[in-house]
This record gives structure tokens, sequence and C-alpha cells, in this order.
């Protein structure tokens, strides 16, 4: 799915979801509550399984946006998830929202899905586990200081900012001059 995205002053085509069917969301694994109250590690563990939809390699878990699972058996639905945008007006906000849900339903639970906005999510909140991930796929992770951004093909420091945009709003496109590869950083947000 391709979408129009506002870009500074301009406009811009970005590539935007895969649907989740075919990135595989339970990458093998199947969870199935059906007939019985889970653990509320469980949830966590079958929302760990859920891909973020911009970059599939980490989930909605390992990048932060799954802020809270709780479980209330007085309420309907009996459990909610809080969940936090990467960054304010992410195009992709809503998507996940209805795709955590969607994961949820098919293993027998019912969810609602709130949206917390404070406070303010962080590229600090990407897990060790997601960094990695990230990293596997060559993208490279969030970095306080970019002058310590190095290449994830070869290593190198000589690397240099192509495009403030990657393939989505949330990266940026560089390249390395020591062995020609594009990569993409995720911004520190
Ligand atoms: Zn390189």
């Amino acid at each position: 799915m391709r979408t129009l995205v506002p870009f500074g002053n301009s406009m811009k085509h970005i590539d935007l979801f895969t649907p989740i069917e075919l990135i595989g969301t339970d990458r093998g694994r199947e969870i199935d509550f059906h007939g019985r109250t889970p653990a509320v590690d469980e949830v966590w563990e079958l929302l760990d399984l859920v891909p973020d939809p911009e970059i599939p390699v980490v989930s909605v878990v390992d990048l932060g946006i799954v802020r809270d699972v709780r479980h209330a058996p007085e309420q309907q639905p009996e459990w909610q998830v809080d969940i936090t945008p990467t960054y304010s007006g992410c195009p992709a906000t809503d998507f996940i929202a209805s795709e955590i849900e969607r994961a949820l339903q098919r293993a027998g639970i019912a969810a609602k899905i709130k949206t917390v906005l404070a406070p303010a999510w962080s590229s600090t909140w990407i897990s060790a586990k997601g960094r990695k991930a990230m990293l596997d796929s060559n993208i490279v992770p969030p970095v306080h200081d970019l002058n310590s951004l190095t290449c994830p093909h070869c290593g190198s420091g000589d690397v240099h900012m192509k495009n403030q945009f990657g393939s989505t709003a949330c990266k940026a496109l560089y390249t390395c001059h020591a062995c020609a590869e594009p990569f993409d950083y995720f911004k520190t947000i």
C-alpha cells in the first residue's frame, strides 16, 4: 500500500504497510487462548509476535509501542492494551492498533486498544532485542551521536546522509563511501 504523507513543505509517496498476512504475524508460531484466560505475560508474548508495519523485523513490543497490558475481569472487554505511536502523526498508528486487536482476537481475546500520547514515545524505548533485529536487517538503530554512526554492511564510519527520509518517515537514507552500500538509519526521537 502506498500513501501520500506530508514531509516538510511537500508531500511524498511512501510504501506504508505490508499486509500482516504477507509478513507472517505469527512468525511460525500460533498462540491460542480459546477456552482459558491467559496470564498477562502470555499476552505480552503474543503481542511480541506482532510486527511493526514499517519495520517488520521488530515487534510492536520491542519497538516500545505497547505500553501496558491489563486484565480486568469485571470490564467488557476484559483486556486493555495501551499503545503509544512512535511519533506524533505516524500514519501507521491506527493500522497498528487494528493489527494488535486482530492478533488478540485470533488468539481468543477481546481487548480495547487505547492510544496513550503522554509521555511521548522515545527511541530509547526500543528494546535491546529490537535494536539487534534492526541491525541484523541493515537498519541502524538510533544513536545518541550521529558522528558515531557506522555502516551496517562493512562497519566504516565514512557514511553520509543521502535523504532525510528513507523508506518511511522515521528512517533516513544513508550511503557508505567505503562499500558504496545504502542503508536506513532509524532516527533518534
Ligand atoms: Zn559500508
